[in-house]
């Protein structure tokens, strides 16, 4: 065995596999990259379909490496979440997003709200709610200007706790998303008990448009407007995907049409330029 117990605890012995290994270093060095505040966060905007106007934007980590690359989010979000890091990394990143917003403002360009994804871990930890509500208080944000991404996995969990949860967020004022929906099965019914303020149309779906295949998308802006949730199209790359979108009456939508990921001092920039 390359790994084992012994007396009860987990050893490692010199002939451990070389991809536990890298787990191993690659954890130590995230957590040091966490400590020592290396790691950056780019936004990208999501835009009003009727108005072309941008309403949010969305915060996406970043883990950059000395030689300048960036390492993407799902290569150490994964990690992270199983090691139990992620807790610290949340911690950054709410921090950091709430002082971006406070820039933002003092810049002029107040009111823009910002999209935080939330993991399982995340979202199930007892501290989120105080977590949330500190960091709004430390740099004087109004709650509605944070909105909270869970996943439609995350979502269709344990519904009893998710709506507990979910309760607990809307009553200290920040708004809820579910992110890449339509890859669960979630009900009519429980849907209307989440209260969510957005369903976020998983990027399949608008990809699959590309060959005509629109039911799915349809479908979510259909069962949104029922329960009077607004729907978001992630993941928009092409103006004919926009325009069908449009005609389907989703309210908003978010890709590469309109603007990739990037740091906050770009997108400042693209905001003043674009007179938003
Ligand atoms: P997500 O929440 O579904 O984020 C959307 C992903 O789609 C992002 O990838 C974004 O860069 C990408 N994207 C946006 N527009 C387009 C487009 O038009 N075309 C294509 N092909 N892709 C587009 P990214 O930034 O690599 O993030 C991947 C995932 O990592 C995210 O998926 C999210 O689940 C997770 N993640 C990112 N930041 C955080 C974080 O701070 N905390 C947690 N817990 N998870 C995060
Ligand atoms: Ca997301
Ligand atoms: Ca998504
Ligand atoms: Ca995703």
């Amino acid at each position: 065995a390359k790994q084992g117990m012994r007396g009860g605890l987990l050893w490692f012995s010199p002939s451990m596999s070389s991809a536990s290994r890298q787990r191993l270093s690659l954890l130590n060095d995230l957590e040091l990259a966490i400590g020592g505040n290396q790691l950056t966060v780019h936004y990208q905007p999501q835009i009003e379909l009727q108005t072309g106007q941008v309403i949010a934007v969305e915060a996406l980590v970043r883990w950059p490496l000395p030689d300048g690359q960036l390492i993407p989010p799902d290569q150490f979000i994964p990690l992270a979440e199983q090691s139990g890091l992620i807790i610290e990394l949340g911690e950054w990143l709410l921090d950091t997003v709430c002082k971006q917003i406070a820039t933002w403002r003092d810049q002029g360009l107040g009111g823009l709200r910002v999209a935080i994804n939330v993991s399982m871990v995340q979202f199930n930890h007892d501290g989120l709610i105080d977590l949330l509500a500190e960091a709004l208080r430390r740099y004087l944000i109004p709650p509605e200007l944070i909105e909270v991404e869970i996943t439609e996995s995350v979502a269709m969990r344990k519904p009893e706790d998710v709506i507990a949860r979910i309760d607990q967020l809307k009553r200290l004022g920040v708004q809820v998303a579910i992110d890449d929906f339509g890859t669960g099965f979630s009900s009519l019914a429980y849907l209307q008990r989440l209260k969510a303020d957005r369903l976020k149309i998983d990027r399949a779906f608008i990809r699959d448009m590309g060959t005509g295949e629109t039911s799915i998308a349809e479908m979510v802006i259909n069962l949104g407007h029922k329960l009077g949730i607004r729907v978001l199209a992630e993941g928009v790359e092409f103006p004919a995907q926009a325009a069908i979108l449009r005609s389907l009456g989703c309210d908003e939508a978010q890709g590469y049409l309109y603007a990739k990921p990037a740091p906050a001092e770009l997108l400042t920039l693209w905001l003043q330029e674009t007179g938003q």
